[in-house]
């Protein structure tokens, strides 16, 4: 069986333009007659499948990561340590003195449970999310996930979202992977490239975009995945002439140079990669310059 390649684009910093390439990456490896599969691990905020709009789910799970405080009223003596305690204030209070958990407050870190006298508090099981496995307008399957009100990303999510993509991947005999990673360089980012065969870095050409990307790098870095730079929104900033340099120092390259380009904003209010809607604009000429790069680096044949 030929190794399905994963490729992860992440960026140091949000609105760089990731999920943009990542479509377009997408798309491009459909075109040429690879089988794709499009995953977004951006969970906080999975915007992928607007631009890749889905045409009919195949099939959902459910997430159960998340655990929340439950007082037993029957046990409770009202001390009220559990309140004292909360660092998110999720214990309240009413009128009768009968306490209660807004679950919506709680982080499910258990200090109520433990500081309790009586055992009078319990951690219950909560839904997290939904993972969803569909099929885009344009054929191909993506893998995304929706997370519940109040939730938030973590690294053994991003974890797990990877695993349950490769298994689907291995059951219907994906080529390639196309994971939007998670923006940031905190936990779910590394949970985001571990893994990874090739890691596309996307950074606006500014300083705090530029920083970011190399934090990123260096996570690349530590896991030994072959990583390139493409910077988007490229006008020719003065600060443009030092990525080069920066990138060599990071064992990085620089496989696409992506113009600010109006095309990529219409495409993304008509739902589709700009690639599909524009191939002929220059935003759309520059990244099929870097889905070429990628190929070659990844060693994608
Ligand atoms: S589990 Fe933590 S966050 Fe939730 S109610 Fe208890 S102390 Fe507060
Ligand atoms: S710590 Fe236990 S006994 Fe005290 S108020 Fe909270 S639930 Fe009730």
């Amino acid at each position: 069986m030929v190794p399905i390649k994963e490729v992860v684009v992440v960026s140091g910093k949000g609105g760089s333009g990731k999920t943009v390439f990542a479509a377009s990456l997408a798309y491009l490896f459909h075109q040429e007659g690879f089988k794709v599969m499009a995953v977004d691990v951006d969970v906080d905020t999975p915007t992928l499948h607007f631009m890749l709009p889905i045409r009919r789910g195949l099939k959902r799970y459910e997430i159960y990561m998340s655990r929340k405080a439950v007082i037993d009223a029957n046990k409770c003596i009202k001390c009220m340590r559990c309140v004292e305690t909360c660092p998110y204030e999720a214990v309240v209070v009413d009128l009768t003195k009968s306490l209660d958990v807004e679950s919506l407050y709680c982080e499910g870190c258990g200090a109520c449970m433990h500081v309790c006298p009586v055992s009078a508090v319990s951690m219950r099981e909560s839904k997290t999310g939904s993972m969803i496995f569909a099929e885009t307008e344009f054929g191909f399957p993506i893998f995304t996930a929706q997370l519940e009100i109040g939730e938030h990303s973590t690294g053994q999510l991003v974890h797990e979202l990877r695993e349950r993509a490769r298994e689907i991947a291995r059951e219907q005999n994906i080529d390639v992977l196309v994971v939007d990673g998670s923006p940031g360089i905190s936990c779910t980012i590394i949970a985001s490239i571990a893994g990874a065969d090739y890691v596309a870095l996307v950074s606006e050409p500014t300083p705090q975009s530029l920083r970011g990307a190399f934090r990123a790098a260096r996570v690349a870095q530590q896991f030994r995945a072959y990583a390139g730079f493409i910077l988007n929104k490229s006008m020719g900033y003065p600060v443009e002439n030092e990525v080069e340099k920066l990138l060599s120092i990071m064992n990085a390259r620089l496989i696409g140079k992506i113009p600010y380009d109006y095309a990529v904003i219409e495409s993304l209010t008509m739902l589709k990669p700009v690639v599909a809607y524009r191939p002929d604009s220059a935003a759309s000429r520059a990244i099929r310059i870097a889905y070429e790069n990628l190929k070659i680096g990844a060693g994608i044949r």
